[in-house]
């Protein structure tokens, strides 16, 4: 029974330390906030953070003392246990984009209610900036009139999409990315093997997101671009075959390693230095930084890939066709400039 405690008790990370800081300074003084907005970039472990958070101050031992989340008083136990009758999670609902105003009305009455163990009442409304207007200003009115001993934490990493009125009601407390050095021990750590920094920039600096494609996944991905855009420079592959193989399998993680590659490479260029790219050619038809480089065409095909991933979370557009356009314009772009009177190379198209 410990072991199965032990392992859903919510886990901090090396770097939230200097926001536990923050927050155990306020609960010492009895100043800790009805409303807090913890922000942060995808995969810093704002889930975990808001999670230890709510446990801390629903234990039995934080009362009166350091805020803490002790894992042995029956608080935690039922937190750990996913049943602590105080604590209320808001998310979106299976299937859906959005949090509603029913779920956030639900939530926000439970903290206007008497606790159950006679102790604080929590609520966690993860992403937040997924509310609709309406449950934002339903939210706003809890911010307005907090109840006593309540605590809402409101979890974004993108609280500029939050009303600005709900923003500036709730305490902020950040979670920031760990530095280069610490996330890698950290990957090295977790994944029981060494992490190449070209991952976590893969990743954006987050380490749970470096995580996720630490096991093989990034290294595999990795394998396949560069493959796939050195036989289509090397003219020995088809366009629309590699476009429909983009599409069905992580075409997003496969935007952001070109718009990473892309950019290197224009930057390389620039400096004249090959050890900028981030994902070092093994390919012998990828451009390399000594070769001429179309530099602006660079740039242009790395906004490209940019419009192409925010469009695709937005509209139904039809992917594969997006993602051969930009296929046939990168092979421009990349292409070996012909010396005078040589032809172009030849390219297969379906
Ligand atoms: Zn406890």
């Amino acid at each position: 029974m410990t072991e199965t405690r032990e392992r859903s008790l919510p886990q901090l990370l090396p770097w939230h330390e200097d926001a536990v800081a923050q927050l155990r300074k306020a609960w010492a003084a009895n100043r800790l906030s009805h409303a807090l907005l913890l922000q942060g970039a995808e995969g810093v472990g704002k889930q975990s953070f808001a999670a230890w958070l709510a446990c801390a101050v629903l234990c039995d031992k934080s009362a009166g003392s350091t805020l803490n989340c002790c894992g042995e008083c029956p608080g935690c136990a039922l937190f750990a246990a996913g049943s602590h009758p105080d604590l209320v999670l808001v998310m979106p609902e299976e299937e859906k984009q959005q949090i509603s105003i029913d779920q956030v009305r639900a939530a926000t009455e439970r903290l206007t209610k008497t606790s159950y163990r006679q102790g604080y009442k929590v609520a966690i409304v993860d992403p937040a900036h997924l509310m609709t207007p309406n449950a934002a200003n339903s939210v706003l009115k809890t911010l307005e009139e907090p109840s006593a001993r309540s605590l809402l934490i409101l979890v974004s990493s993108q609280p500029s999409m939050l009303l600005p009125t709900v923003r500036s009601r709730c305490q902020k407390v950040t979670i920031l990315r760990p530095s280069r050095d610490q996330a890698i021990e950290w990957l090295r750590a977790k994944s029981g093997h060494a992490v190449e920094p070209a991952l976590l920039e893969f990743a954006g600096g987050a380490p749970l997101r470096a995580l996720a494609y630490a096991d093989g996944r990034f290294d595999a991905l990795n394998e396949h671009m560069q493959k796939s855009l050195g036989a289509l420079l090397a003219g020995q592959a088809d366009v629309t075959q590699v476009a429909a193989e983009w599409e069905k399998d992580a075409l997003v993680e496969r935007l952001t390693w070109l718009d990473l590659w892309l950019s290197s490479l224009a930057r390389a260029a620039l400096a004249g230095n090959a050890d900028l790219v981030t994902f070092p050619g093994r390919s012998a038809h990828l451009p390399s930084p000594s070769q001429p480089l179309n530099i602006s065409g660079v740039y242009s095909m790395v906004d490209r890939a940019r419009a192409l991933k925010s469009q695709l979370a937005r509209t139904a557009l039809q992917r594969e066709l997006a993602v051969e356009s930009l296929l046939i314009a990168l092979m421009e772009v990349l292409a070996p400039r012909p010396a005078d009177g040589q032809s172009e190379p030849s390219r297969k198209r379906a």
